[in-house]
Order: C-alpha cells, then structure tokens, then sequence
C-alpha cells in the first residue's frame, strides 16, 4: 500500500473522548492521541483496532500526543514497550509531576518530546507542531506532511485563554494548502453559534470579586493541571490581597510547568504557600515520597494557623479536603467556588460536596470558563485554515458541522479513507 497517505479516526468521530487518529503511508503509520472515552475505565477499554502496535514488523513509528488530558492519553498505559511516545517537553514533565498523586497516573517510558513549530521526521512523515490555547498545558496541533499530502489535527483549542495571543498568530499565518483538516468541535451543542465563552480575564474579575467580599478563606475548587486557571486564580488573590495557598500535588504540578511566568511555591513567588492536608501527609509517607515536602521549608501553612491565615487566603483544593479545613477550624465566613466542569456537580462527589458546604455555611458559586473554543472562534479558525477538506472530531455534534463550517467532510470512527 503506497503512494497515497491514508487515515483512520479509530475513535473521535462523534465524541468527545477517547480520540485516536492512525496515519499510513508507504507501509508506515504513525498514531496521534490515544485517549480513553469519557467515563470509561481503563482496566474495562480495549485498545482500538490499530494491529501495528502488537506487530513487531516495525511499520509504527510512534505516537503523537496532543496534549496531557486523559482524553488523550488514557490508552496509552496499555501500550506494549518500545514504542516512542512524541509529547511537549512540559507536558511530561507535568505527567511525571502527577503520577504519583493520581489513581492510574502515568508518564511515557519511551518519551521523545518535541518543540513548537519545530519540524521533525518520523520515516515519511513530516510533523510540525503547533502551541495553541487550550485549558490543557503545552497543548499543541499538527501538521503532518506525507507523500505530498498536508492534514492538520486541531488538537484541543481555543481562543479565550490566557495563551488567547497563540491563537491569534496561528489566524495570522496559519499552514498553507492544507488538504485535510480535522478539527474539534467540543462546544457544539453547548453553546448557541452567537454565544461566546468568557475569556480567562474576566473569570480571573470574577473570582476577584468573591474574594474581596469574603471575610473568610476562599477556596476555590479547579484543576491544578489548569494551568490559565491556577494562574487567574493567584492573581485575583493578588489583587484581594490574599496569598494563594497550594496543596503537595499542586506544588509539584505548577514547579512541573518549568515556566517562569507561573506561580509556584518557590522564592520568586513569596505569596504562594503549601497547606498539606493531614490525609495527603499520610498518604505522601505510603508513597515514600514524603521527603519532597522539604522543599517547602519556609513556605508551609500549617494547621494550627490557618484559623489565622484563612482571611488572607485562597485556596485551591478538592472536595475531600473540606472535611480537614472544617477540623482545622478554619471556615468561618469562607467561600467556596467551583472553577471546573459543572457536569461534576451531578456526580455523586459533587453533590456531597455542595452539601457539605451548606452544612458548614459555606457559600457556593461557580466561576468557570471552557477550556474550548466557542462556535465563533471555531468558525474563524476553519476560515483562516481554508483546507480543503474538514472532517469533525472530538465532538458529540458532528452533524452541526454543515451548518457552520464549509468542505466538511463526515467519516465514521474505523473506517479508512484516502486523503
Ligand atoms: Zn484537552
Ligand atoms: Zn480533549
């Protein structure tokens, strides 16, 4: 089979998760993302149907990964060794950072990282990648060139984060004579075509607000992986002159990020502070992996002052450190703000926690902004690209792709198609 670069969307077609695209060309394949499906259980999902990756013929070159959200990379842990895993340098080492904290974390043993906008070669193809704007850190698209053939895969995008200047440059210069484009459309079916998402910006004046009418501590429920969001969240604290207070796991992902620019519990940034909660104490001596606690020296919140500190503080945490701040005695007259997903509040962890903080007074909002691009942005993004092809992926509406984009073209998820 040569000549012609062929593609198959194993999963991705018509949802969002779990997204995994197979190239070949001339006999030699290459995999981009191979993510588990929302709300699907590792131990329970097959590898999709890709026979290079038990072949030991040599025809698979490597997988690409767009970027560090379980979505795209959840598969991967099933991957038999040996076979090169191409990421973004701060994306494994913000994988590295997390692995030990999370169930079923993980990072690539054979792991070739790859720079923005620097081309390399894997057999015949040809990668470009792309630093785009995303809630997911060092977050990339690519261009892959093959046999004369030009696809590019959005990865996830969007253009109203803090990184909103990426976006832009791409608009400005984007690849030339693309044939296949495949772009996510996560937001269709979430929001109306003239509904936009708030940028990072104005949730960073929201959150702000909240603090400066909170008498107590303000703790503030998001991703530290979310890397705009930790980042509008230390700022509002700024401004509301509290301090941002950070638990082990998040430390180690914001030092993870490398990034001069992000706040992290080191002596750049004298206002961020570690508060371990007791449970995470005892869980980091299971691990053996107390000792990256000494880091901190200097920089701890403990317990007993945090009654004190709570006025003066932000907080990002998780649910199940409410239960500890309650002991600690440290919630009078707090605030609690959801900045992640409101899906999570259906589930059954997040009932409990709204529930736990009415119990303790605590005030609920939620403060939250996509980490995708809005129709319009995806609309502008199709237009700059002028492929001449494009087909949906990483979303649940794919049929609403006529409507708002030209040259769609539909496939469906394990079918091969010539581009
Ligand atoms: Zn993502
Ligand atoms: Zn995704």
């Amino acid at each position: 089979m040569t000549g012609q670069l062929q593609i198959c969307i194993h999963r991705g077609t018509r949802e969002i998760g779990g997204s995994c695209v197979e190239l070949e060309y001339d006999g030699k394949r290459i995999v981009v993302d191979l993510g588990l499906p929302l709300n699907a259980e590792l131990e329970a999902t097959e590898l999709p149907h890709i026979p290079a990756i038990h072949s030991a013929d040599g025809s698979l070159l490597g997988v690409l990964l767009s970027h560090g959200h379980r979505d795209h990379w959840g598969l991967l842990p099933k991957l038999p060794g040996g076979i090169n895993v191409h990421l973004g340098r701060k994306t494994l080492s913000i994988m590295t950072a997390a692995a030990p904290f999370m169930p079923g974390g993980y990072a690539p043993d054979s792991a070739m990282v790859y720079e923005d906008q620097k081309a390399f070669e894997l057999g015949p193809f040809w990668i470009t990648p792309h630093l785009m704007d995303h809630s997911g850190f060092d977050a990339y698209g690519f261009l892959i060139e093959a046999g004369g053939r030009r696809i590019y895969y959005s990865g996830d995008i969007r253009g109203h984060g803090r990184k909103a200047a990426l976006f832009e440059r791409f608009l400005a210069s984007p690849p030339a004579d693309v044939d296949l484009l495949l772009m996510e459309g996560s937001s269709l079916g979430r929001l109306s075509t003239s509904q936009r998402f708030e940028t990072e910006n104005e949730i960073e004046n929201r959150l702000l607000e909240t603090m400066r009418r909170t008498a107590g501590i303000v703790l503030v429920a998001c991703s530290a992986q979310n890397i705009d969001r930790v980042v509008s969240v230390y700022r509002a604290a700024k401004r509301s002159g509290r301090r941002l207070l950070v638990d082990a796991y998040a430390a180690e992902v914001l030092k993870a990020t490398d990034t001069k620019s992000i706040p992290k519990p080191t002596d750049e940034w004298p206002d961020v502070k570690v508060y371990i909660p007791q449970a995470q104490r005892r869980f980091l001596k299971e691990r053996n992996i107390a000792a990256l606690v000494d880091a901190y020296k200097g920089r701890r919140v403990f317990p007993e002052a945090l009654p004190e500190e709570a006025a003066k503080s932000a907080m990002l945490m998780r649910p199940w450190m409410l239960r500890d701040l309650a002991q600690a005695g440290a919630l009078m007259g707090a605030s609690a703000i959801w900045s992640q997903w409101d899906g999570y509040l259906k589930e059954e962890a997040g009932i409990k926690f709204q529930d736990a903080c009415r119990a303790a007074s605590v005030g609920f909002e939620i403060i939250h902004t996509s980490g995708h691009a809005d129709p319009h942005d995806l609309q502008r993004f199709a237009e700059a690209m002028q492929a001449k092809k494009l087909v949906p992926i990483h979303t649940f509406q794919p049929d609403q792709f006529e409507g708002l984009f030209g040259n769609v073209a539909r496939v469906v998820d394990g079918e091969w198609f010539y581009v």
